[in-house]
């Protein structure tokens, strides 16, 4: 114990004078000015009191002022002062990879240091840690597989989770469970960090946890509202403008498809208070304009408006753009390089910010940019919170966020862009106002900020349950209702009982709700259980390359482009890529084409000549990279191209893979004589998006539609399709596994009632038997 103990106080000893050379060297003094100007470095002496004196604390202060950054390092410092310094390992976790990323480099730049050494980061498939790290940041994804395998968090002194005011389900289930560890772990310390003031939920949530607010510091930052900006600049809104733009074409379309029903509650709350409003002082044209504006539009065409107002006539100063996600972001990208000004790259520095964009890229948006070159940042609203730009003055705010929203009782997810909270918007804003006074423009009416809502409702209470419920299953925490009835906020029941019957009816649970050998392969995989389903599969049968690129396709949107004014010459270059009525094929043909191309360092060309994004390309060929090494991970592949792809020149084994992932999303096709329509069990007739290349054909020769998302708008619309036979439905529909055939025929069986005979029920059951002899995952 003598020695151990000399060994730790050695340690600690050359940790404090290596940081004592650096803060006397020029860079050194900088950053502890830097650090010390901060709002959290005035609590710094109440803050460390507190932790030492509680189990869990809750620390709430403006984005900006010093959370994130500095408080881990406050920690350290007093722990290496103290003899036992040496020992002290801080976990931070991040909802956000990118932040994870960003933060543990800005600390290991301030204190001087390499990126692994003191301060590491671990990120899915990626991380810097050594084994003297002591701050580790990381996503919460990472904690949560940690407690894994390593119940008690042994060695670990403090866990930070930070950003807890967004709610997100990662952040509330890690709450859950590191609640239950408390007791067992008297000596680890908990800080919850939030940048809202709505911390008391937390506290309650923790046997009354103190709170220490850090009182924060903005410059004043003038509101322009979008009567304010038609007003301002005399831009004049016409039904024309709203639907130019790329991505939202088509939603205006649907709109005009089904008039009859109401959008959804929000929607029409948005038209109330539209129609309340009083816009008189306003000049005629702006009154007009404002009858135009569509608000399930993002507006580029107004964006591209203001931000070249900005260049040419204001002061200097960083722009930040807030859209709903990297798919509008990579469009309105796309339309602001064509553009004479903002698109010259003398004059203005066009960079995105999103979740998966590449480090080299992220550094550049926090560096000031050369004399006289505009920064313009499009970001996600991962720039609400968690990342700080200092140089930002002015923000432009499209009012809405894509998430998903749930309603239980359909069953359907909804990933149309929402309108955000109230306290979003004035986040949004706050962005602009930190090194001098700034300006922010609203793309929305006042009155339509007056209808938002107060706070955003927490994930865990609007989304599908299923991954949080194989999560909860292989923590192994015992019955997933029950656990998640000690959540922060328990989701409602309906929605559990969904998840887990969903889960049941794909394979990842038996009858008695443990996880199947296939759920536990889906709880390694990171990613949503269709995917993972159908990377499992297309490794087991050999035809990997195109089952890769469908499923990296299916979380990249967008990949065919159709502008307004060359929708004939966009559907005749789509037509190439479509003979197998299926949209997942068309998506595997473009993207092995673009690769061809590529190779010949022809991909961009290849894109802008086919109607395809070639943003979108990069990332489902990132993704694709990521799902490769993932399955090599767990040993599904062993990483031979030509093995894995022996069998992906056949097109009916691809079908059948593809069905195997997204069953239960099925729909009947039923043929009239000119056309035919679809059926599902639970929705009745369904429509078609109409970008499908299903939507133009006339005639399927195939029974049914496999489909990966359906959407509710006015009618529900079904998403990407692929035609399967009936074969492929019996032999890979539901799960592939041993001794759940009666209970996957019960399920389909009700399918089969519903629109076929009721025989082939038995033929199904005789072939299958025989198939889950041959198959065990
Ligand atoms: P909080 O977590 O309270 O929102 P942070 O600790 O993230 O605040 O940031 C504190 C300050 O450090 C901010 O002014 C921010 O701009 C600055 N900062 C953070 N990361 C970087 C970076 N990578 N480069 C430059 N400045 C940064
Ligand atoms: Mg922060």
């Amino acid at each position: 114990k003598v020695v151990v103990e000399k060994i730790l106080r050695r340690r600690s000893l050359e940790m404090l004078d290596q940081q004592q050379t650096w803060q006397e060297s020029p860079e050194g003094r900088r950053m502890l000015e830097f650090g010390r100007s901060l709002p959290a470095y005035k609590e710094k002496e109440a803050m460390l009191t507190v932790i030492s004196k509680n189990q869990v604390v809750i620390i709430s202060g403006e984005t900006g002022c010093g959370k994130t950054t500095q408080i881990p390092q406050f920690i350290l410092e007093t722990e290496i002062e103290s003899i036992c310094g040496a020992v002290c390992k801080i976990i931070c976790t991040q909802p956000r990879r990118i932040s994870a990323m960003s933060v543990s480099e800005r600390v290991a730049l301030e204190r001087g240091e390499k990126l692994g050494e003191s301060v590491g980061y671990k990120v899915r498939l990626e991380g810097m840690k050594g084994k003297d790290t002591h701050i580790l940041f990381c996503t919460t994804g990472i904690l949560l597989r940690r407690l894994l395998a390593d119940r008690n968090l042994k060695g670990v002194t403090h866990v930070i989770v930070d950003e807890i005011h967004e709610r997100g389900m990662n952040e509330d289930f890690l709450l859950t469970v590191l609640k239950d560890l408390l007791p067992h772990r008297p000596e680890l310390r908990l800080i919850l960090m939030s940048a809202t003031l709505d911390a008391e939920l937390f506290s309650s949530y923790f046997d009354a946890a103190p709170i220490i607010k850090i009182p924060g510091f903005t410059y004043p930052i003038k509101s322009h509202f979008l009567e304010d900006i038609l007003e301002m600049t005399g831009y004049r809104l016409t039904p024309y403008n709203q639907i130019d733009d790329y991505g939202q074409e088509r939603l205006w379309k649907m709109s005009k498809q089904a008039p009859r029903k109401r959008k959804s509650q929000i929607v029409s709350a948005v038209e109330d208070a539209l129609r309340a409003a009083d816009f008189k002082n306003y000049s005629q044209q702006t009154r007009e304009s404002l009858l135009c504006w569509n608000p399930d539009s993002i507006g580029f065409n107004l964006i591209e408006h203001i931000l070249y107002n900005i260049c040419e006539n204001e002061r200097p100063g960083a722009v930040l753009v807030f859209m709903t996600g990297w798919d509008d972001i990579s469009s309105l990208k796309d339309k602001l390089l064509i553009h004479p000004i903002l698109g010259d790259p003398n004059q203005v520095l066009l960079l995105a910010c999103h979740g998966s964009m590449a480090s080299s890229e992220q550094r550049l948006i926090f560096e000031e940019p050369e004399d006289g070159l505009r920064k313009i940042v499009l970001a996600t609203n991962i720039a609400e919170t968690s990342i700080t730009i200092n140089d930002v003055v002015f923000v432009l705010d499209c009012g809405k966020a894509k998430e998903t929203s749930y309603d239980a009782l359909n069953n359907t997810p909804c990933l149309l862009p929402s309108w955000i909270s109230k306290v979003s918007a004035l986040q949004r804003r706050g962005r602009a106002g930190r090194t001098q006074p700034g300006e922010c423009y609203h793309l929305y009416p006042r009155c339509v900020y007056n209808a938002f809502v107060e706070y955003q409702l927490a994930e865990i209470l609007r989304t599908p349950l299923q991954s949080l419920c194989l999560q909860i299953k292989s923590l192994k925490l015992g019955s997933i209702s029950e656990f998640l009835s000690r959540a922060l906020q328990s989701p409602e029941l309906l929605a559990v009982q969904n998840a887990i019957e969903h889960l049941k009816i794909i394979g990842a649970l038996d009858e008695i709700e443990d996880l199947t050998i296939l759920g536990r392969y889906l709880t390694i995989l990171p990613m949503e259980p269709k995917l993972g389903k159908m990377l499992i599969l297309g490794a087991i049968f050999n035809c990997l390359d195109p089952i890769l690129t469908v499923a990296a396709g299916l979380s990249a949107r967008d990949l065919f482009l159709t502008p307004m004014d060359k929708k004939d010459l966009a559907e005749a270059a789509k037509s190439q890529f479509s003979r197998d009525y299926s949209d997942h094929l068309a998506l595997v043909r473009a993207y092995e084409s673009w690769k061809a191309a590529e190779i010949d360092l022809a991909g961009y060309e290849y894109c802008w000549k086919n109607f395809l994004s070639a943003q979108s390309m990069k990332a489902i060929d990132a993704l694709r990279r990521e799902f490769f090494s993932l399955l090599k991970d767990i040993g599904l592949t062993d990483g031979n191209a030509t093995t894995c792809n022996a069998w992906s020149h056949d097109v009916h084994l691809i079908r059948a893979v593809i069905c195997y992932g997204l069953y239960p999303g099925i729909c009947s096709v039923v043929h009239n004589e000119k056309s035919f329509s679809l059926k599902t069990m639970e929705d009745g007739q369904v429509l078609l998006y109409l970008n499908s290349v299903n939507a133009r054909e006339t005639k399927i020769p195939y029974p049914w539609l496999i489909f990966n998302e359906k959407i509710k708008v006015n009618s529900v619309f079904l998403r990407d399709s692929t035609a399967v036979s009936d074969s492929m439905v019996l032999l890979f529909g539901g799960s592939i596994s041993k001794g759940d055939a009666d209970g996957h025929l019960k399920m389909l069986g009700g399918y089969l009632e519903f629109f076929m005979k009721p025989a082939v029920a038995n033929m199904y059951l005789t072939i299958r038997r025989e198939l889950d002899k041959l198959i065990q995952i």
